[in-house]
């Protein structure tokens, strides 16, 4: 057996998710991929696999993914 330490199962959940320029738009995915090697698909909040792209300097102007952005907002909570 494993028992969680005390109190691990009530701690708040932080946001655990970033946000991924691809294809012109601007995808979120879970946190624990983020240091996913290049080359690796990553599944996104909208249920699209995506590798890591290149930076670019412009990827911050590019829409955000409505599908991720709704799959955000009720991950923190911030729609009900
Ligand atoms: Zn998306």
């Amino acid at each position: 057996m494993h028992p969680d330490p005390p109190g691990a199962s009530s701690l708040p959940r932080p946001r655990m998710f970033f946000w991924l320029p691809t294809d012109g738009q601007r995808h979120a995915a879970d946190i624990r991929d983020r240091h996913l090697p290049s080359g690796k698909l990553i599944t996104t909040l909208c249920g699209r696999q995506l590798t890591r792209a290149r930076g670019t300097e412009t990827e911050w102007l590019w829409p955000t993914c409505p599908e991720c952005w709704s799959a955000a907002e009720a991950h923190v909570g911030q729609r009900t």
